[in-house]
C-alpha cells in the first residue's frame, strides 16, 4: 500500500515504540518479526520503505536488505537500517548490500522522519504513476531497469579547502563516474557542462546559514540541475541541519569525515536511481507516441486525429476563426492489395503518406484514421484555402510514382477529398469532431460518385 512503512525488528515492544511514533507522523505501518515475515508482508503489502533493525531471529540486516531487493519489483524499494553496531566497517558493509541508508542507534527520530518523508516525496517514477499493473506492465513499463547502469555524470562544488579538494581526488579514484569539480561561487560554471549532472555533491560550510541555503535551493530548482539527486556534505553530524535540507528536497547527505567509499556508494545509489527514473520517463515518452501513432506510416492515428480536432475546435470557438478538415481516400487501392499483394500494398500507403505530409503547410496536420484513409487538418483556414489545398492533395498523389519490387513499371495512384470548414458561428451540436468528420465523409461519397480522383467541399460549410 503506498504511504506504508514495513518495520522488521525481532522485539514486539521496539516494534510498537516505532509505530506509535511513525503513526503519530502519519505513516501507515506494518510490522514484522523476523526476515521471512519480512519478505512475505514486503511481497503483499509494497510498502513504500522498510525499517530494519539488526539482530531478527532467521537473518543478518545485510541478508535481508539483499532479499528484499531480489523480490521481483522490488529493486528499487528503500529498505533503511536502524543498527548498534559501531565496528567502523559495518556501516559500510550496510549501504555495500544496498541499505539506503544506515542510522546509528540512539538515533534522531527527526532525521528518521525526515528521511522517511523524502523517500516518500522521491518515489521511483513507476511507484508515483502507479505504473506496476495492468496496461502499464504490458507495454513494458513497469519492467525493472536492465542490470548495468551506464557510467554517469557527478559534478562536485566545494569550497576550495584543501579537506575538500583531497576528497574530491579520493572519489575520483573510487568511482566509476565521471566527476567535475567546481568552486561553490562559481556554480554558474556547471552550465558549461556536455549535459546536465546526474548527481550534485555540495559542500556546505561550516556554520551553513540562510545564504549557503538558499544557494542550494536555487540549485535544486535550477533548469540545469534541477533533475540532478542532491548529496549535501555536512561539516559536522547536525540532525537540525540534516532535517532541514531532507524537507528542503535534498536527497542524502553524509558528513565530510565520512569514509569517501561510503559518499562515493551514496553517489552511486543517487546516480542509479536517477538513471533508471530517466529510463522509465523515456519509456512513458516512448509508450505516449506509440499510443498515438500508426505504426505502418509514423502519422498520428485516429485516437489523436479526434483529440487534436476536439483541441482545435475550442481554438476556433475562442478566436471565432474557421478551421478546414479533410478525409482522403486512396482509389481503387483494393486493387492493389488483390495484384501486387498486402506487402506492396503496405508499401503503398507508406509511400502515399509520406508525400501527403510533405505537401501540406507547416502547421497543417495528417493522421491515418482507416486503412486508405487520411485525415487532414488545417488550422485557420477557409473554404478557399481547403478546395486548393485538397486539389494540391490530389494532384501531389497522381503525381507520386511508386516503384514496386518485381514489377517494371511504377504504379500511380489517385486519391479522393471530401472538405468541410468548421465555423465556430453555427450552432454548438454541428462543430463536434465525430460530426465534423461524418460532413467530411459525406463530401468524400460525393467525390468518389463524382468519378474519383476529384474534391467534393461540403454543401453544410459552402452554405
Ligand atoms: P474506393 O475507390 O471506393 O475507395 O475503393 P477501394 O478499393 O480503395 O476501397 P475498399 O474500401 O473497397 O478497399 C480498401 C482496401 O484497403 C481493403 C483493405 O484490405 C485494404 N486495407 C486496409 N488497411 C490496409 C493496410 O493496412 N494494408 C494494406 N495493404 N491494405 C489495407
Ligand atoms: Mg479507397
Ligand atoms: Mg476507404
Amino acid at each position: 500500500m503506498p504511504g506504508t512503512v514495513l518495520i522488521v525488528d525481532g522485539l514486539a515492544t521496539n516494534r510498537i515504540v516505532l509505530k506509535v511514533k511513525l503513526s503519530a507522523a502519519y505513516f501507515h505501518v506494518e510490522q514484522a518479526g523476523s526476515a521471512a515475515e519480512a519478505l512475505t508482508r514486503v511481497a503483499h503489502d509494497r510498502p513504500q520503505a522498510v525499517l530494519v533493525t539488526d539482530g531478527l531471529p532467521d537473518s543478518s540486516a545485510c541478508d535481508l536488505v539483499r532479499d528484499i531487493h531480489a523480490l521481483p519489483g522490488c529493486d528499487r524499494l528503500p529498505v533503511l537500517v536502524l543498527t548498534a553496531k559501531r565496528a567502523p566497517g559495518a556501516r559500510l558493509a550496510l549501504l555495500k548490500c544496498g541499505a539506503c541508508d544506515v542510522l546509528l542507534k540512539p538515533y534522531s527520530e527527526k532525521v528518521l522522519l525526515a528521511r522517511l518523508r523524502a523517500l516518500s516525496r522521491q518515489a521511483p517514477v513507476e511507484v508515483d504513476l502507479d505504473l506496476t499493473s495492468g496496461a502499464a506492465h504490458a507495454l513494458g513499463l513497469a519492467e525493472a531497469q536492465a542490470g548495468f547502469a551506464p557510467r554517469g555524470l557527478v559534478a562536485a562544488l566545494h569550497r576550495g579547502t584543501a579537506t575538500d579538494q583531497a576528497l574530491c581526488h579520493r572519489l575520483a579514484q573510487e568511482m566509476r563516474h565521471r566527476l567535475e569539480t567546481f568552486r561553490m561561487d562559481r556554480a554558474r560554471q556547471l552550465s558549461g557542462l556536455t549535459a546536465p549532472p546526474d548527481v550534485l555533491l555540495v559542500s556546505l560550510p561550516a556554520d551553513a546559514g540562510e545564504a549557503a541555503l538558499v544557494r542550494l535551493a536555487e540549485l535544486c530548482s535550477a533548469p540545469r540541475t534541477r533533475q540532478s539527486r542532491v548529496l549535501a556534505l555536512l561539516d559536522t553530524a547536525d540532525d537540525v541541519l540534516a532535517v532541514k535540507l531532507l524537507d528542503m528536497g535534498i536527497h542524502d547527505f553524509a558528513t565530510r569525515d565520512a569514509d569517501p567509499r561510503e559518499i562515493a556508494l551514496r553517489i552511486d545509489a543517487l546516480l542509479r536511481a536517477k538513471q533508471a527514473d530517466d529510463l522509465q520517463r523515456a519509456r512513458l515518452r516512448t509508450g505516449l507516441n506509440a499510443a498515438v501513432t500508426d505504426p505502418l506510416t509514423g502519422l498520428y492515428n485516429r485516437r489523436y486525429a479526434l483529440a487534436q480536432m476536439a483541441r482545435l475546435i475550442e481554438t476556433a470557438r475562442e478566436s471565432k476563426q474557421t478551421f478546414a478538415l479533410m478525409v482522403a481516400d486512396l482509389d481503387h487501392f483494393k486493387k492493389v492489395n488483390d495484384t501486387y499483394g498486402h506487402a506492396a500494398g503496405d508499401h503503398v500507403l507508406t509511400r502515399v503518406a509520406g508525400a501527403l505530409r510533405d505537401a501540406l503547410r507547416p502547421g497543417d496536420s495528417l493522421a491515418r484514421i482507416g486503412g486508405e484513409e487520411f485525415l487532414v487538418l488545417m488550422p485557420q483556414s477557409g473554404i478557399a484555402a481547403a478546395r486548393a489545398m485538397a486539389k494540391h492533395l490530389c494532384r501531389t498523389v497522381r503525381e507520386t510514382a511508386i516503384a514496386i519490387p518485381g514489377v517494371e513499371a511504377p504504379l500511380s495512384l489517385t486519391v479522393s477529398i471530401g472538405a468541410t470548414v468548421a465555423n465556430p458561428a453555427v450552432k454548438d451540436s454541428d462543430l463536434e469532431p465525430e460530426r465534423l468528420l461524418a460532413d467530411a465523409d459525406h463530401a468524400l461519397y460525393a467525390a468518389k460518385s463524382g468519378g474519383r480522383d476529384t474534391v467534393t467541399i461540403s454543401h453544410l460549410s459552402a452554405a
